[in-house]
């Protein structure tokens, strides 16, 4: 048998590994140009800048033992950040205990690494999807995956989908042939996903033209438009000629902001880093990128999406089990096991 996987990001990169290490052939489709979703880094000259997630932790035993591999892999580092906090208008340092982790030299990094030898489709945006049941007497059974310039891909004994609420909603209302009783399943499944569960979040990359005057690496911004400042070139790996500093904005603003030009948003992030660090400052490069779907909404609850026997479709998503990378692996795996105990 062989499982289709759409999302390329660490989600589905856990996932196709588990099953890759079951002896599970998997196909991977992404719309995007190199995997790793929101794990994503631009290259700057020798270096790379991380425009999505800034670093990651490790709680539960399994994604310790995971990134213990990474490590003596050389694909993540640790971050020993001086991190700070601004709130009521301070700049404090806020030490805290914690074990922060990057990719090296990208954030995709481990992603890449969780992909080794799979294939991947990138370019491929899967807009149509059919599933054909057991008793179908003129077809193979199974998914069939078709992309933006209809090519069609498939029949795939098992599907895990790792898209976002409002994507993976979308392309489910697509699906063609499903037959009863997989009908219902695929109905119930839609009517649980939560569209709002991820907010959107600006990110802006700033080149100084002389190093900010601060002992920070990172700041946790409590109050105005953002909600995070990091040097990039304080990460090991990262180094770069000139200071760069990443913002992202808190999702409040970023929703406001949606529309906004380039220009507008990196005006806005030098004033709040000039209002933070309390010093002038002069921008002479500037990148920006806009997440619609970024980081979890604390206002919105998404109940636990069921694996559908029926349809042999699994779900996975950092959104499931509360956004963070961890979260993505943990699903990843989990969906992949799903699909194990079912085919
Ligand atoms: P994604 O990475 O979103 O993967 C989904 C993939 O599906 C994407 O690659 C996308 O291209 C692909 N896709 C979508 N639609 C289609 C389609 N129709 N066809 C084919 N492919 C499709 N986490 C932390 O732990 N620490 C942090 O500091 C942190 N900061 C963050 C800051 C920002 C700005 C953002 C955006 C995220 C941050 N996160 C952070 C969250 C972290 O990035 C995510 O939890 C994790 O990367 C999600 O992985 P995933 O595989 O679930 O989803």
């Amino acid at each position: 048998m062989t499982v289709a996987v759409i999302g390329a990001g660490m989600a589905g990169a856990a996932a196709a590994s588990t099953l890759n290490m079951a002896g599970i052939p998997v196909d991977v489709f992404d719309k995007g140009r190199s995997p790793g979703g929101r794990m994503s880094s631009k290259r700057n000259g020798q270096s790379y800048l991380d425009l999505g997630a800034q670093y990651f932790t490790a709680r539960s035993t399994a994604f310790v033992q995971q990134v213990e591999q990474w490590l003596a892999a050389d694909v993540v580092r640790r971050w020993p950040a001086d991190c700070y906090r601004y709130e009521l208008g301070r700049l404090a340092e806020s030490v805290d205990q914690t074990t922060r982790y990057i990719g090296c030299p990208s954030m995709q990094a481990p992603v890449k690494a969780l992909l080794d030898n799979n294939p991947v489709h990138l370019d491929c945006r899967i807009s149509r999807l059919r599933y054909l049941q057991e008793d179908s007497t003129t077809e193979a059974a199974g998914w069939y995956l078709f992309d933006q310039h209809n090519n069609s891909f498939g029949p795939y004994q098992a599907l895990i989908s790792t898209l976002p609420p409002v994507q993976l909603q979308t392309l489910l209302a697509t699906v063609s042939q499903p037959g009863e009783p997989a009908y219902g399943e695929l109905h119930s499944l839609i009517t649980q996903l939560q569209p709002r569960v991820l907010l959107p979040c600006w990110a802006v990359n700033m080149q100084l033209a002389a190093p900010l005057q601060t002992r920070a690496d990172a700041v946790f911004v409590k109050e105005g438009n953002i909600s995070w400042l990091a040097r990039q070139n304080s990460k090991p790996g990262r180094a770069t000629t000139s200071d760069n500093w990443l913002v992202h904005f808190s999702p409040q603003c970023s929703a406001l902001l949606l529309q906004a030009e380039p220009a507008q948003l990196t005006a806005l992030a030098k004033a709040e880093m000039e209002l933070i660090f309390q010093q002038t400052i002069t921008v002479t490069g500037a990148l920006t990128h806009r997440w619609l779907y970024a980081q979890i909404n604390p206002a919105v609850t998404q109940v636990k999406v069921d694996y559908s026997s029926g349809l042999k479709l699994a779900i996975a998503g950092d959104w499931l089990l509360g956004g963070r990378v961890e979260n993505a692996w943990l699903s990843g795996v989990a969906a992949a096991k799903e699909v194990l105990a079912d085919v």
